[in-house]
């Protein structure tokens, strides 16, 4: 099933915890094989000074992302964006998720071609 044209992905990463469930829901709705997965969680380390760190988790959509056409056209939410419990994703219009996406810094619109 191929994905719906003009729609994305918003992601607001500032809540992120780096649980890894939208990574492991996508996998599981999806078959994809064994350490396959339309979501990666990517961990960043920012070093800060006196051997402190501050890690920032990212979820970032891979090429394997199909913004879970079959879902979404019975109505659902990607599986990724019904399992994070902290809300960091939001599927929509692309127009209208960029219009959201100027109200606070910290958020990745993706949107596939
Ligand atoms: S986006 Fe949500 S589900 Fe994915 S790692 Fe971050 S908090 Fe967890
Ligand atoms: S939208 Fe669907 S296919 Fe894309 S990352 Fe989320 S769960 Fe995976």
């Amino acid at each position: 099933m191929s994905r719906r044209k003009g729609y994305g992905l918003l992601i607001d990463y500032e809540y992120c915890t780096g649980c890894y469930t939208c990574q492991v829901a996508c996998a599981q709705e999806n078959q994809w094989p064994e350490g396959k997965s339309g979501m990666e969680v990517i961990e960043v380390v920012q070093k800060l000074p006196r051997d402190k760190a501050y890690l920032i988790y990212l979820p970032f959509p891979t090429e394997l992302c199909i913004l879970c056409s079959s879902r979404t056209q019975k109505g659902l939410e990607p599986a990724c964006v019904q399992h994070c419990m902290a809300a960091c994703m939001k599927y929509g219009k692309i127009v209208e998720l960029a219009k959201e996406m100027a109200k606070k810094p910290r958020m990745v619109l993706w949107a596939p071609r």
